[in-house]
């Protein structure tokens, strides 16, 4: 049945989703991720179960806490509602097995670290290594396989920073940066994953144009890019392979 799978990996998805608006927030203001319960920032009372559908529970609020009447942002319900859509696009990847939930999970953190990059040019290795183990063993059957992919990329890209870093007289890129990288190569291997790389930087001189900020965080550009070349690999192989005629 597959609007029942589809129902469950997007209820999967949405409430791996409302734990990610929590990591989002808490994790670069070094609070707990799960004490205390989630509660207003403004009036600190904990919010009720029925208050923390998510989603819903916005639209329901009409977008203010129940007590203090703070408004809530408008990120809360899209991070969620995003993260139920990437739990369907990889459904209609992969199909549904145990692989499945693992992956979600790792576009998902990859939305938290992208997000956390965004707001403050930085980090959290906790959540970046978390990412990179999870893609390492997701898959059992490719472990070493995957291992030496992530191996590369993480040190291709550590070189990579030492260059520019040279020729611009400054730190170029970020230390997360390189474990993003060793994510790529153990998610799509060498191949495809030199077209991420490639494509990630393409889509952030666009990103640049629009925003014309000297420094833009590079995590979200190099997940945004894995996501859509792994969601489409067969395709970027048989475009690979026509460009270099392979
Ligand atoms: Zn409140």
């Amino acid at each position: 049945m597959i609007f029942n799978e589809l129902l469950i990996l997007f209820l999967y998805g949405i409430s791996i989703g409302s734990f990610a608006n929590v990591l989002i927030y808490r994790l670069p203001r070094g609070e707990s991720p799960v004490l205390p319960a989630s509660h207003c920032t403004k009036c600190n009372t904990p919010i009720k179960f029925y208050h923390n559908i998510p989603v819903i529970s916005w639209f329901l609020l009409k977008g203010k806490c129940a007590y203090c009447n703070e408004k809530i942002s408008m990120r809360y319900p899209i991070i969620e509602f995003l993260s139920g859509l990437i739990a369907i696009a990889v459904y209609f990847k992969i199909g549904l097995f145990i692989e499945t939930f693992i992956v979600i999970l790792i576009f998902i953190l990859l939305l938290v670290l992208s997000l956390i990059d965004w707001d403050f040019r930085a980090v959290p290795d906790s959540i970046n290594l978390l990412i990179l183990t999870f893609a390492i063993f997701n898959d059992i059957n490719n472990i070493s396989n995957n291992i030496e992919n992530a191996l590369l990329f993480a040190g291709g890209f550590a070189l990579l920073r030492f260059y520019i870093s040279f020729f611009v007289k400054r730190e170029a890129m970020g230390e997360g940066d390189i474990m993003v990288a060793g994510t790529i190569g153990a998610m799509v291997g060498s191949y495809v994953g030199v077209f991420t790389i490639f494509l990630s930087a393409l889509i952030s001189i666009i990103a640049f144009i629009f925003y014309r900020e000297r420094e833009l965080p590079f995590v979200p550009f190099l997940s945004l890019a894995l996501f859509i070349t792994w969601l489409f690999e067969r395709d970027v192989i048989i475009l690979l392979n026509n460009i270099l005629r392979v």
